[in-house]
């Protein structure tokens, strides 16, 4: 059964019916991005930590009952989510933290957390009715919708702009999309899909507008908590591109509160790359969000224009976070601290949680007796060009055992 009340508009508060199946606030247009509200009351009896306990759905699914989506064909997708939690030994040590975890999204599916929308996005084109599924996309929901569109046998048409990584490009194509490149950067990629999509009624499952994607995107919190046992860290510390990420990572958070299964919704560290921070620039200085330069290799969070500001802002102002931004060179140091600290490989925009989590200890906006979730929004494997910044790159041996000692001596490891 479907616990969905109906949808609220983020900027005029209206609520809307579940039948009206909006996509966008009619009133405000395409900036009234909705909200899904659940019946938590009836959630509250339901979903109670026995309900979790008896669940032997090790994905991202066990949450469908606070998802509002169909369950049909929910056992013939691919598994998402339930993805590590690791708790951290040296890096903590390192960073002088008590209790520091890692959430390793990389390991979805196709390798992102975009597989938690993605994942809710093709079921419900499947329950639409809906032929082809679409997207634009810096590059994982683009991989990622192509990845889960192809397993349900549903043709995807993916726009990226022209710097999307290699590896996602080659995902893409693998899954067998049809694949647009578009000469230009995700601003344009976006107005293009935006234009074909209204043209040729594909389902549309550009993150932003579609208040759903949030509902998968939040599954990533609802894991976090149960995997602490209902008792989530201080602060959860995750990049920032267009803002539907974090703002699922909050509603996660609240909606658990809401039905009493955590005592607090924990502080939000919202971060995004020195070279595209136009969160961080509205933030300090208490003004409308201003377009950005794309400049940054974290390529998912290279987003100028955010297109789900609302949710971004509301996720940090209530959970009483913060906004902080790091440059690019710190976000390749902490893919090398993390790579080999943690033996976790994420790529660009997932470590820069990290890079941010260690620029607010230095700030003092975290102390270190808080305990921190980072997550790892991406798999480094996507990124290989800018994962070679973060090494030195072996010169070739000769087949000769003293020149491999000499090599080894100088390495330290005889
Ligand atoms: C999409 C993405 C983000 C940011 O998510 P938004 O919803 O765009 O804010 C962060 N990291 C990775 C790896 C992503 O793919
Ligand atoms: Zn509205």
């Amino acid at each position: 059964m479907s616990y969905i009340k109906g949808y609220r508009c983020t900027i005029c508060g209206e609520f809307f019916e579940t039948k009206d199946n909006l996509l966008t606030c009619p009133h405000c247009g395409e900036k009234g991005i909705l909200d899904v509200e659940y019946d938590y009351e009836a959630l509250k009896k339901v979903l109670t930590k026995k309900y979790f306990e008896n669940n032997k759905d090790y994905s991202m699914w066990r949450y469908a009952p606070m998802m509002g989506i169909p369950t049909d064909h929910i056992d013939e997708m691919l598994r998402i989510g339930w993805t590590p939690l690791i708790k951290s030994h040296n890096l903590a040590d390192e960073l002088g933290l008590k209790n520091l975890y890692i959430k390793d999204d990389g390991l979805n599916p196709s390798g992102s957390s975009k597989d938690r929308a993605s994942g809710v996005a093709v079921l419900k084109a499947i329950e639409s009715g809906a032929k082809v599924i679409a997207c634009s996309s810096t590059g994982n929901a683009a991989s990622s919708c192509a990845c889960h569109a192809a397993h349900m046998g549903l043709p995807a048409v993916i726009f990226v702009p022209k710097r999307a990584p290699i590896g996602k490009l080659t995902q893409i194509s693998l899954y067998g999309a049809t694949l647009v490149v578009v000469d230009g950067d995700y601003k344009a990629a976006f107005k293009l899909s935006k234009e074909a999509i209204a043209r040729h009624h594909w389902y549309n499952r550009n993150a932003a507008i579609n208040p759903f994607m949030v509902e998968g995107k939040k599954t990533v919190s609802l894991e976090i908590a149960e995997q602490l046992n209902f008792k989530p860290t201080d602060w959860v510390v995750v990049s920032v591109g267009d803002g539907c990420t974090v703002g699922g990572v909050y509603k996660g958070f609240y909606e658990l509160h809401k039905i009493g299964l955590i005592d607090r919704i924990p502080r939000i560290l919202g971060v995004q790359s020195t070279g595209c921070e136009p969160f961080v620039v509205a933030s300090k200085n208490h003004e409308p969000l201003k377009e950005c330069e794309e400049n940054t290799i974290a390529d998912s969070i290279a987003v100028g224009i955010p297109r789900n500001p609302t949710k971004a802002l509301r996720a940090i102002e209530n959970s009483k976070g913060a906004w902080i931004s790091v440059p690019d060179e710190k976000i390749i140091e902490a893919m090398a601290l993390l790579g080999r600290k943690e033996g976790v490989f994420g790529e660009p925009a997932g470590v820069a949680s990290l890079a941010g989590l260690i620029r607010a200890l230095e700030e003092g906006i975290i102390s270190k007796d808080e305990s921190v979730t980072i997550i790892v929004t991406g798999n480094g494997l996507k990124d290989p060009n800018n994962a070679q910044k973060a090494i030195v790159k072996p010169e070739l041996m000769e087949p000769n055992i003293e020149k491999l000692d000499i090599y080894l001596k100088g390495k330290g490891v005889i």
